[in-house]
């Protein structure tokens, strides 16, 4: 199904369902969580590692699937574990972004 049908809440399930039947709860401390999400990030990062912008479209988008995937997937599993809802902590997030950075003062920039 794709993300357009999807609820968010389908997807910690599907993570939910795949760590309990391994029995890899004890496994997933917020501490571990953490971790992982960075390494995970460093995977999709080395993808790009060494590439110049003539090199991009060379990156097979299949491996960063994966990669972006595993990011997601640990994102899930910490949000599972902490009881974190997705939705309401993504719009909080991107309410207190839009205050720090006005669209009038940063739009186009970075800085
Ligand atoms: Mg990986």
């Amino acid at each position: 199904m794709p993300d357009r049908t999807t609820h968010i809440q389908e997807l910690k399930d599907l993570v939910a369902c795949f760590v309990q039947e391994r029995n890899w709860n004890r496994f997933h401390s917020s501490k571990n969580l953490s971790m992982s999400i960075a390494i995970e990030a460093a995977e999709l990062m080395e993808l790009f590692q060494w590439a110049d912008s003539s090199d991009l479209d060379e990156i097979p988008v299949d491996r960063v699937r994966e990669e972006l995937s595993d990011v997601i997937i640990y994102c899930l599993s910490m949000a599972n574990a902490l009881e974190i809802d997705i939705t309401d902590a993504v719009r909080a997030k991107v309410r207190s972004n839009a205050q720090k950075y006005p669209i009038d003062r940063y739009k186009g920039k970075y800085k």
